[in-house]
């Protein structure tokens, strides 16, 4: 059976997050630039982050190195109105989730073109939805083992 347009829209909004958020983790401090550029306030936290959350301003962690989101956030505070927020694009609680959820108008055409600017592929996000960077992925992963051990 044919997908509904839904279906394949919710499908690329996750590759695109999965594939920014891996581009954003291979480089050093990739990240933590990242935020700067959009202005974004953070400070290191265990193997994370944490910043202001996007509803209610109180601390939220950002993790990173996660599976399914290679960069995921949640926030810390139980009254949050983000907690309850259906999850209708799949993307909530990930790096697009949350740059949507930072921009004025919660727009996520704006937060796909902040993250692919970013990132070097200003006016082409297709091309970072249309990469192929498990191996790499799983490879981070690994490494990042051996690291700590
Ligand atoms: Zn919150």
């Amino acid at each position: 059976m044919a997908k509904s347009l839904k279906e394949i829209r919710v499908n690329e909004y996750q590759a695109f997050n999965r594939n920014a958020s891996i581009l954003l983790l291979k480089q050093p401090g990739g990240l933590e630039s990242f935020f700067q550029s959009i202005g974004y306030p953070f400070e290191k936290s265990g193997e994370g982050y944490r910043g202001p959350c996007p509803q209610c301003e109180r601390f939220c962690y950002i993790g990173i190195y996660g599976n399914p989101h290679p960069i995921y956030w949640k926030c810390h505070n139980q009254s949050c109105p983000m907690r309850e927020q259906r999850n209708e694009l799949g993307i909530v609680r990930n790096l697009l989730g949350l740059v949507k959820a930072l921009d004025d108008e919660r727009n996520i055409v704006t937060a796909i073109r902040q993250i692919a600017k970013f990132l070097g592929y200003e006016g082409h996000p297709r091309m970072i939805t249309n990469m192929n960077l498990e191996e790499d992925y799983t490879k981070m992963l690994v490494e990042r083992k051996e690291g700590s051990s």
